[in-house]
């Protein structure tokens, strides 16, 4: 799967820029010109990484930063700012902000940056998988098949995809759009509930091996999550 980022950036002239040195390295890319549109595709799609203006028509990047924190606490958030001192007080502190650049910026510097702070993000994942995961739950690549609490978890085709994506990114919420490009070759074929009904599956084949636990989480409006700590 392709990193998706997302930028936020109310000057078409910038966000063409990004859009084309990003999709360039192997991204997938959406652009929101407001605010306000970056928190309507936030509520029913899963970034990787944003980018993210400060000074924007509908409100400031350093707001939505932090209502973006309120329901996703991981995701590397990269601030655009015109002036420097103001983005150096107020990143990494009250904000939770990654990183930042200063415009005028070149577009290979921001996608350094973006793959910086995206593979601290995955060290730090891969980190918290190992703690956690291999006692509880992993893939055997050579049997096809996901092992819960040392037994062979019995899923269908499709429960098997989906639970698999779901663990490869443990940890972090997958939309249904992601699950379905998982698990169908031909998501267009597809509906949402579809993806609700395997879940539905899965949590059962899980539970019946340890009654226990609900690995699974629900996260309305956005997707699933896998938690194995
Ligand atoms: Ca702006």
């Amino acid at each position: 799967m392709k990193p998706q980022i997302l930028i936020v950036e109310d000057e078409p002239a910038i966000a063409d820029t990004l859009l084309y040195a990003l999709k360039k390295e192997g991204f997938n890319v959406h652009w929101a010109q407001l605010g306000g549109e970056a928190e309507e595709w936030l509520s029913c799609h899963s970034a990787d990484g944003i980018v993210l203006d400060v000074g924007l028509p509908d409100t400031n990047g350093f707001e939505l930063c932090k209502r973006i924190r309120q329901n996703n606490t991981q995701v590397p958030i990269i601030f655009l700012t015109a002036r420097k001192e103001e983005v150096d007080r107020i990143v990494g502190l009250e904000i939770g902000g990654d990183d930042y650049v200063v415009k005028p910026f070149s577009p290979r510097e921001l996608v350094a940056r973006i793959k910086a702070i995206l593979r601290r993000a995955s060290r730090s994942d891969d980190i918290a998988f190992q703690s956690v995961a291999p006692s509880l739950m992993q893939h055997d690549a050579n049997r096809q098949c996901i092992v819960f609490s040392g037994e062979a978890v019995d899923l269908t085709l499709y429960e098997y995809r989906i639970l698999l994506a779901l663990l490869e990114r443990a940890g972090h919420v997958l939309s249904r759009a992601q699950l379905m490009d998982a698990a169908w070759s031909d998501p267009s074929a597809s509906f949402d509930r579809a993806v609700d009904t395997h879940i539905k599956g899965i949590r059962a084949r899980l539970k019946s091996i340890r009654p226990d636990l609900d690995p699974i989480r629900t996260h309305r409006g956005l997707g699933y999550s896998l938690s194995l700590s």
